[in-house]
């Protein structure tokens, strides 16, 4: 994450309680996202964020919320309602933007409340109840509390929605518009999303009132800082070269990529059987586990965490330095999420794919959308042969970091010969050909 060293947190008249927090956070410049969303969000504009997670959107939507409502200053009799709300898809975001804005927000007097399905609704109702000025919330849980007449929305001045374009992705789209449509009119609304595929930009002209937009740097170039490299492998050699690649001390601790729930599942096992410390997040853990899991995995205690894509969503662990795709995701897009998770703030970042024959086409896609090549590292004790093949058409640029020039793989056990094996089963365990998704 590129940081504005001329912009200052100060310049953008931040109060000192915010600026006092911020640098406790060792914050010393706002992120390109935050030097141009917070200005407008003060003026009271509403936004289109196009920005991923590792861009600081999180602190250029709270930062500007929690002053805005620092300044309602009228003492307020009874219950606090609702002020502002934060949709989000995942628990796991819902969970980290309460955290930052736990953070920025600590010398002032605003709360909040974190709501999310999956677990007991009984502490949620209360905090609710007990009055809360924002709230973060997964769509779901939100409409269910609505439902039962938990939460009302009535006072909402400010509405974020976060990462739209996975809500969307995620089904969720349904559910926000209910919620939407009981806000009301007059209020302030902040849109953030990744990508923007025409559903986004249809429900951004139905939600946003003359919108200001902002947008940071490209996914190409945060994949660019990414040193990335490929290991092409049996699929029954994967978990030997994963403990090979383990053996590196360097490594104190990865995250790995699963495709499927039950393989996030195995991966684990085999890591402890290998006296590595290992533990698994996906859909089927509970959310106690899942927190304990991420908590460990910060805390350094567990050296490796598997995850599935949706779990690993927008998921933010300070000076992550490796990640390792155990296999090729067959949507490209979800290669450049996963990458992303390492390289965040300025720190440098690795990349390891493992790629067995099947998953070769996935893998054109991805350089096809990356558009640099990956290097390829052929000195393994698990290498397969590798011959020539044709390159994607895309117009391709060098990749910066240095390695063999990339190379494509005959297998000569499997007569597949780099053909799609159709149909695979994704997290949800569902059989997902690649061709079925819509990009
Ligand atoms: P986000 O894109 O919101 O997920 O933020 C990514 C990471 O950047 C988080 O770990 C934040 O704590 C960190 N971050 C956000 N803003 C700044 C900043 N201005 N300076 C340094 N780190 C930041």
């Amino acid at each position: 994450m590129t940081k504005n060293t001329t912009i200052t947190f100060e310049s953008l008249n931040l109060i000192q309680p915010i600026q006092k927090a911020l640098s406790s956070e060792g914050y010393t410049h706002p992120t390109p996202i935050q030097a141009q969303a917070i200005p407008l969000i003060l003026e009271k504009r509403d936004l289109f964020g196009i920005a991923q997670t590792g861009t600081g959107k999180t602190a250029a939507f709270t930062i500007p919320i929690l002053q805005m409502l620092a300044s309602h200053t009228h003492a307020e009799k009874g219950k606090k309602p609702v002020k502002c709300l934060i949709l989000t898809p995942t628990r796991e975001l819902a969970s980290q933007i309460g955290e930052s804005i736990a953070n920025y927000g600590k010398n002032l007097k605003s709360n909040h409340t974190v709501i999310f399905g999956g677990v007991n609704q009984f502490s949620q109702v209360n905090a609710i109840r007990a009055g809360v000025d924002i709230l973060i919330a997964t769509p779901g849980r939100l409409l269910d509390l609505m439902n039962q007449r938990i939460v009302s929305l009535k006072d909402v001045q400010y509405l974020v929605l976060d990462e739209a374009d996975r809500m969307l992705d995620m089904g969720f789209i349904n559910d926000v518009k209910k919620i939407v449509a009981t806000l009301p009119q007059k209020r302030q609304t902040l849109l953030f999303s990744a990508t923007m595929p025409a559903d986004i930009l249809k429900l951004a002209s139905t939600i946003l009132y003359k919108p200001a937009t902002v947008e940071v740097t490209p996914t190409s170039s945060t994949v660019e800082k990414i040193q990335q490299t490929l290991y092409y492998v049996e699929k029954n050699d994967k978990k030997k070269l994963l403990n090979n690649i383990l053996k590196d001390k360097e490594i104190q601790t990865a995250l790995v990529f699963s495709r499927t729930k039950h393989g996030a599942d195995k991966i684990v096992k085999e890591l402890i059987k290998s006296n590595i410390t290992a533990q698994a997040i996906h859909g089927d853990k509970s959310q106690n586990a899942r927190e304990s899991a991420l908590r460990n995995f910060k805390s350094g205690q567990t050296r490796v965490l598997v995850a599935t894509d949706i779990a690993a969503r927008g998921i933010d662990i300070d000076k992550l330095a490796h990640v390792i795709n155990y296999d090729i995701p067959n949507i490209p897009e979800t290669y450049v999420h996963r990458i992303g998770r390492t390289g965040r703030a300025g720190e440098s970042g690795k990349a390891y794919s493992f790629c067995e024959t099947e998953e070769i086409p996935y893998l054109m896609d991805i350089l096809k959308l990356i558009k640099i090549e990956i290097p390829v590292v052929t000195d393994h004790p698990y290498a397969m042969t590798v011959v020539a093949y044709t390159k994607p058409k895309a117009d391709a640029k060098k990749a910066k970091p240095t390695g063999n020039k990339f190379a494509g793989i005959r297998n000569g056990g499997n007569k597949s010969g780099g053909k799609s094996s159709g149909a695979r089963k994704n997290e949800d365990g569902n059989m997902s050909g690649k061709r079925k998704f819509k990009r």
